[in-house]
């Protein structure tokens, strides 16, 4: 059985709780992160909870230090321990970053917690026990401290922090069309908190490493292309300036802007190899033009102005093609009316 349930439900549901699990989806960027370690924070100090977080691959790095100790695994006997498993920010099972061992799809029903997914993705298709899912609100962050918020106790500094983060990452710092005013109020709200800018803007925006820098600037030099008269901008990352600049895709989260930022671009690409597959991140700067819709039709999913793919059976060049293909359709349809 699968119910959508409100705020003040979920805030119920989580208060009758004792121990909580809490997991993201994999590759966690900064909403996953934040909105998964606020809840963290939020239950243990307040609620009297115990809560962990899992994540099986190490953040990216510039969060490290924010988040400070978190578990790597659990085993199956330890996840069937849970009273609830908490997911947030992920839209689907095949993302859950979990690791074999504590994979709650696949544990048997009768050791499996119930699940209470807490997400903002448009066709989020999880059918968790309890579903909180508003694709309108900008970030899950955003929705575990409206859910905290409910629960009408003070919010700790270091939970308001890591949803502040989730926020502002998720927002591009407020500069998507996903910022509404219920998005800045819960800011106020988590400001008055205690919330730390500071700490949430160094850690987001000023703690690229040199080497990172270096590996940006040799693929906008070496890799960056233009099409349709300049309203398509992408860039194929080849293994070998990974490997150059000893840089990974884990702390890859802003790459994508540097190409969006380029005047006249309506939607960019970036894409590289992993594993036998391509993982495609698209992007829109203008609502006219949604990447959502092109992205779950490749099999993706996401947001309308920034979706992702995890492309197979093809080579780099077949990547690039199809893209071409079906961002012309996006691009030209809406041209024309
Ligand atoms: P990013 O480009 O930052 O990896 O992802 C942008 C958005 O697209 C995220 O909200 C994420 O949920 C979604 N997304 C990224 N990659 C995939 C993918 O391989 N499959 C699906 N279904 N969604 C993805
Ligand atoms: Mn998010």
């Amino acid at each position: 059985m699968s119910e959508a349930v409100s705020i003040p439900e979920a805030a119920a549901l989580l208060l009758e709780q004792k121990r909580i699990l809490i997991l993201t989806h994999e590759r966690p960027d900064g909403d996953a992160i934040g909105s998964s370690f606020g809840m963290r924070e939020f239950l243990r100090q307040c609620c009297g909870c115990e809560a962990e977080v899992v994540l099986p691959a190490p953040p990216p790095e510039r969060y490290q230090e924010l988040i400070g100790e978190y578990k790597t695994t659990l085993t199956p006997e330890e996840v069937a321990q849970y009273d609830l498993i908490l997911l947030l920010d992920c839209a689907n099972c095949e993302r859950i970053a979990c690791g074999p061992a504590v994979d709650p799809v696949s544990l048997p029903e009768l050791s499996r917690p119930p699940m209470l997914n807490v997400d903002h993705h448009k066709g989020n298709n999880v059918n968790a026990r309890w579903n909180v899912v508003m694709p309108q609100i900008a970030a899950a962050s955003q929705l575990a401290a409206e859910i905290a918020m409910a629960m009408k106790r003070p919010l700790p500094e270091r939970a308001a922090t890591f949803w502040l983060l989730g926020i502002v990452t998720d927002t591009g710092a407020f500069r998507f069309s996903n910022t509404l005013s219920n998005t800045l109020r819960v800011t106020a709200d988590l400001l008055d908190c205690g919330a730390n800018l500071e700490c949430v803007v160094n850690a987001a925006y000023y703690s690229k490493p040199l080497n990172q820098q270096k590996f940006e600037a040799e693929l906008l030099e070496t890799q960056e292309k233009l099409a349709f008269d300049g309203r398509y901008i992408y860039a194929y990352i080849p293994d070998e300036l990974f490997a150059k600049y000893d840089f990974d895709m884990r702390d890859g989260e802003g790459v994508i802007d540097l190409l969006r930022e380029v005047a006249g671009t309506k939607i960019a690409a970036l894409y590289y190899r992993k594993g036998d597959c391509f993982k495609v991140s698209l992007r829109s700067k203008d609502q006219r033009y949604p990447v959502g819709p092109l992205a779950r039709g490749l099999g993706g999913g996401g947001h309308d102005m920034a979706a992702g793919i995890t492309l197979r059976g093809m080579d780099q060049k077949q990547v690039e093609a199809l893209l071409l293909e079906k961002v012309a359709a996006v691009l030209g349809e809406r041209e024309e009316d």
